[in-house]
Formats: structure tokens, sequence, C-alpha cells
């Protein structure tokens, strides 16, 4: 059974065009399943896993998904103030999805605003460059990623490339602004919430588990 308890709760949104893969990331990286065939209309709001950061500390990331807000632009503003950063999606095969990046940046900037966004920018269907499909270099994105402060890796969700390292990275990243200050749990925000852990303090009777685990972090 998995252990529902942890440290924090990091809600993030996956944006991006419509087709390039950001439903699959998810599901990769939240069920380790890939469908070669994913009908758009079909999906969950939202995926959810525990993931550790480096000092110890358990993560619930819940990973919100925008199925059939791509193409208007129109994603509900609730979630993107309610998350504390995006990943930012492209296929590394469509060109015109990469190009629509800054404004995906510039959309999430302003509405995860006031709160400062913490950002990922993926490049999805690595796997399919080698077959000759890839439009997009890794060194453009880079340079792009670089320009604007933002991590990037490419990843496959068909073969699973960097698919951990992604979230991984992203909720380091937010963490480390946990314990510098940088963000604060603030009620009535869903980007960052404290859980059990947190929640119940150190020296609670009776949570041996509990004080173990938090000797080793946060
Ligand atoms: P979304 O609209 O951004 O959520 O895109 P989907 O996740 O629904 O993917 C669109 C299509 O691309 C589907 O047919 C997927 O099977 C395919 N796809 C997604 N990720 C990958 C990948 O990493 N490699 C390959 N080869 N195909 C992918
Ligand atoms: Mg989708």
């Amino acid at each position: 059974m998995v252990d529902p308890t942890f440290d924090y709760q990091f809600r993030l949104i996956l944006i991006g065009d419509s087709t390039v893969g950001k439903s699959s990331l998810l599901k990769s990286f939240a069920e380790g399943k890939f469908a070669e065939v994913s009908d758009p209309t079909v999906g969950v709001d939202f995926f959810a896993r525990l993931v550790q950061v480096r000092d110890g500390c358990r993560v619930k990331l819940q990973l919100w998904d925008t199925a059939g807000q791509e193409r208007f632009r129109s994603i509900t503003k609730s979630y993107y103030r309610n998350s504390v950063g995006a990943v930012l999606a492209y296929d590394i095969c469509n060109r015109e999805s990469y190009e629509h990046i800054p404004e995906w940046l510039v959309e999430a900037k302003r509405h995860i605003a006031p709160h400062e966004a913490t950002l990922l920018l993926v490049g999805c269907k690595h796997d399919l460059a080698s077959q000759g499909y890839r439009e997009v270099s890794l060194h453009e994105a880079q340079d792009l990623a670089d320009y604007h402060g933002v991590p990037f890796l490419e990843t496959s969700a068909k073969t699973g490339l960097n698919v951990e390292e992604a979230f991984t990275v992203i909720s380091q990243n937010i963490y480390n602004k946990v314990k510098s200050g940088e963000y604060r749990v603030e009620d009535g925000w869903d980007g960052i919430k404290t859980g059990y852990f947190q929640r119940t303090g150190l020296g609670r009777p009776g949570l041996m588990e509990a004080q173990a685990h938090h000797s080793s972090c946060c």
C-alpha cells in the first residue's frame, strides 16, 4: 500500500499546445504507462505522486492536466492561481509547439503571480528523434531555457527517458525555495500545502516513524 503521508504538497500545472504529449508525460510519471493512442477528450483532471527531495523530505506532487484548454489559451485562471509552478511542454517534432513556448511562459508567469512561478521546460517525444522526425534541436531549446533561466530536459513518455528526472528537478527547485523562505504556505492558496508530518510536528508521542523520518529531513 502506498504510504499517504507527506511533508509538503506542491501543485503544478502542465501547459503547452495540444498533442505535444502532456497527458502521456503525466501518465508515464504517475502510472508508469504509455498509450500509443490516447483520447484527448478522456482524461483525469490531475495526477498525484510522491517524490523524495534530496534531504529525504517527502513531497506529494499534484499535477494538473489541461485537456481541451490548449487551443484557445483558455486555461481556467484558478488552475494557474492555485499552482506554484508549471511544466512547459513542447513536442521536439513539432516546431510550432516550440515557438509557442514563450507565450505559454508569459501566460504562466502572469497568472501564477503574485507568487513567483517555478518553471520547467520539457521537449517531449525524444524517442522519435532517432526516426528523423526532430524539428527542434537540443541546443536551441537549451539556449531558450538558459535565456529564461528555466531548467530544461528532453523526455520520452514512451521510453521513460528523463520522466522521473523532470519532476524531480522541479520539485527540488520548489522545495529549495520553501526552505529559503521564498515560498510560504498560505491559507487560501493551494500552490504549497503542508502534509501530515509538518502538521503534526516533531515531538508527537507514538509517532516513532514520523520522528525517525524527521530526523533526516526538513
Ligand atoms: P497532449 O494533448 O499534450 O496531452 O498529448 P498526448 O499525451 O495526448 O499525446 C498526443 C499523442 O502523442 C498520442 O498519440 C501519444 O501516444 C503521442 N505521444 C505522447 N508522448 C509521446 C512520446 O514520448 N513518444 C511518442 N513516440 N509518442 C508520444
Ligand atoms: Mg492531454
